[in-house]
């Protein structure tokens, strides 16, 4: 047994306690708090979505709410026009808020920038105008390819404020995956950056870079690079068309551009899935209905009002920091914090530290960050005051019970509401937790669906399924956020989104995010994963996730990933491929442990055939499990793509400790 200082444990206090009521505090202060705001929404929908819409400053006043004529490509505030970039900066300017900070920067070695609106405003004006002079036009897609620097979020802005959508393509995706994106975006200007800093180390960015726009198939007109690594760059002359952005800047310093009056429906920007599956699609999000909609979620569910600092770890290359990074919080004319770096270097405290310098009042996560932190034990946060913290927030996976609790107690210190947000690329926007003033909380369940939003669980057939069984998550009622279609291809949305449960000739379209769910007796929704993470043990189905609750429940586990493999008798077995905290070994008794944890909360039929120990779990770059590459190793297969990993190594690793 551990010495307890490295601690998942949690007294037995916590462990049982099944349900959590915000605190008074909160709620007394909370943007949201009357629980009648559910009815309203339902008793006039979809004219309740103004209250979303009112958020904005509307350049004209849209006449109708939802046209939904032309389903499943409905159309939010169709004929109202606006910015966002003017909504996300200049109103704040205008409203005597210039001085009050937008963004809050830190890089990996310590170093920080701060822009105020009125910096944004300078900034974004300027580079909209090096974007105008560039040759960028009114609809042309310009692909973002930056790791976490300012000029990220200001160069988003830039593009919206002229009407060009944006494609970012996370930093850490490889060239291939450059050169993929802006083919199919058929995007002909790039902004992107010399390189950055990974545990000390300064990354080549710019060679990625270039070896990607080798792969783009059609003539790329400009190429903007960012300087932020001076001294330590690699000493890459840049060619003809690609320029400095600071030398940029400084020819169009003092350059203001009026905000392009853009319809609702226009595209804001262009957003490719992450791709754990398949093909990546090229998400389209709207200016109005996307706006409207972040900016809502991150007043009803994130409370933020615009005297906090507020600070979502994601990178906003996922469609997490676009809705919740950039856009929802400086709508609001919150304080966003940016980090550069990961959570571990130099130590594994950053992150606390990062919230106690800043006085972080509202932070946002992911369940395998919060994994982590519970394997690497609460004496890092402990070094640290977080008593500024209001609410957590985590988005991404299922999180298991025991790291809800882990992260309510080390973390939010008993008195944070913690919203455990489901939704998606595709949505937008948050679309079932709990509001924090407002619900019980659940730990390892997110919620109910969120007011307005008409989520359900459903079998096959399309009939919803009793309370405790597992089924299919759907969406019956269109809403703001809403992804468009996939860009230039609106077959394969409907194909993709709008095939399983619609029924077409009748016009009733329901939306199929592919995940499965099952509800409680009080509404409250527990998502199991994705429908094709479900196994087929000797003809029962089991889903992965609800395997891996019951595995990570078990005390001493900090995270596991359940696969199946074939199977002669049972057409799968269980695999289970396991990581303990730290202060605990791989031992027989630990295995045991395992598989009792799994036959007490699911059954004999769940047993894992193999419990697996592992210092790592294959990752992607979003920090998602690889479980193809999982089920290979469990099959003995040979292993497809291993590039988009994170941690390579560890592939060899695992494969040397399954049984054969
Ligand atoms: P791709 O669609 O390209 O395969 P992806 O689905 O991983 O990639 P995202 O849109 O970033 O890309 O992730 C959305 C998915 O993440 C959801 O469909 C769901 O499976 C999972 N998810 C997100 N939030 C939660 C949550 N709070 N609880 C459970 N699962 C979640
Ligand atoms: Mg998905």
């Amino acid at each position: 047994m551990p010495d307890g200082d490295g601690d998942g444990e949690l007294e037995a206090r916590l462990v049982e306690q099944e349900t959590f009521e915000p605190p008074e505090e909160f709620v007394e202060q909370a943007n949201v708090s009357d629980e009648s705001i559910y009815e309203e929404f339902e008793a006039d929908w979809p004219r309740s979505w103004t209250r979303a819409a009112d958020l904005l400053d509307w350049e004209t006043e849209y006449s109708q709410v939802l046209d939904e004529s032309n389903g499943p490509f409905y159309e939010w505030f169709a004929d109202g026009t606006l910015n966002a970039s003017y909504n996300c900066v200049d109103r704040h300017v205008e409203n005597g808020d210039k001085n009050r900070v937008a963004i809050k920067w830190e890089g990996e070695h310590g170093e920080t920038r701060t822009y105020t609106y009125q910096d944004l405003y300078r900034e974004v004006n300027e580079f909209a105008a090096t974007l105008r002079d560039l040759g960028v036009e009114e609809d042309d897609v310009v692909t973002l390819y930056m790791p976490m620097v300012p000029e990220l979020p200001i160069a988003m802005l830039a593009c919206a404020r002229i009407g060009a959508p944006h494609s970012v393509v996370f930093a850490g995706f490889s060239a291939d995956a450059l050169a993929t994106r802006m083919n199919s975006a058929d995007s002909r200007y790039l902004v992107t950056c010399d390189g950055y800093y990974r545990r000390g180390d300064p990354l080549d960015h710019l060679a990625k870079a270039n070896e990607g726009l080798e792969g783009v198939d059609h003539g790329v007109d400009a190429t903007v690079v960012v300087d932020r690594l001076g001294d330590d760059g690699f000493g890459h002359d840049l060619k003809g068309n690609q320029h400095d952005w600071d030398d940029l800047l400084d020819d169009h310093q003092g350059d203001r551009i009026d905000p392009v009056e853009r319809d609702a429906e226009d595209m804001l920007f262009l957003m490719y899935t992450s791709g754990t599956t398949g093909e990546p699609k090229g998400v389209k999000h709207t200016t109005g209905g996307y706006l409207a909609y972040t900016t809502w979620t991150s007043h009803a569910v994130l409370d933020l009002k615009p005297e906090d600092t507020y600070w979502c770890s994601a990178d906003i290359g996922w469609i997490t920091g676009h809705s919740y990074i950039v856009y929802g919080p400086l709508s609001l004319g919150t304080t966003t914090v940016m980090y550069e770096g990961t959570p571990d270097y130099p130590e594994r405290d950053r992150l606390w530290e990062i919230v106690e310098k800043y006085a972080v009042d509202v932070f946002y996560t992911a369940p395998t960050a919060i994994r982590a932190f519970m394997k690497w034990g609460s004496a890092y946060p402990k070094r640290h005051d977080l008593s500024s913290l209001r609410l957590l927030g985590t988005v991404g996976e299922p999180i298991n019970p025991r790291a809800w609790k882990w992260y309510y107690k080390h973390i939010g210190d008993e008195a944070c509401p913690i919203v455990d947000t489901w939704w998606q690329t595709e949505t937008g926007g948050m679309m079932v937790t709990t509001l924090p003033g407002v619900g019980t909380m659940k730990p390892g369940s997110a919620g109910p669906p969120l007011p307005g939003i008409d989520a359900k669980v459903v079998d096959t057939a399309g009939e919803e399924v009793e309370a405790g069984r597992a089924g299919y998550l759907t969406v019956e009622k269109p809403w703001p956020g809403m992804l468009r279609t996939l860009y230039q291809n609106d077959e394969r949305f409907v194909q993709e989104y709008w095939q399983e449960y619609s029924d077409p000739d009748a016009d009733e379209w329901v939306y199929f995010p592919e995940d499965g769910a099952k509800i409680d007796d009080d509404g409250y929704i527990t998502i199991l994963g994705r429908v094709d993470d479900v196994l087929n043990v000797s003809g029962h189905r089991l889903g992965t996730m609800e395997i891996e609750s019951a595995i990570v429940g078990v005390e001493g586990v900090a995270e596991a990933a359940v696969v199946g493999g074939e199977h002669e008798v049972k057409g799968e077995a269980v695999y289970a491929y396991v990581i303990l905290e730290d202060g605990y070994e791989g031992t027989e008794e630990m295995r045991e442990a395992i598989i009792e944890g799994v036959e007490d909360g699911i059954g004999p039929i769940a047993r894992p055939e193999q419990v697996i120990f592992t210092p790592e779990l294959p990752k992607t770059r979003s920090g998602k499990i690889m479980r193809r590459l999982l089920e290979e190793i469990a099959n003995g297969e040979e292993l497809g793509d291993t590039t988009t990993l994170r941690n390579p190594d560890i592939v060899t690793e695992i494969q040397g400790k399954v049984q054969r």
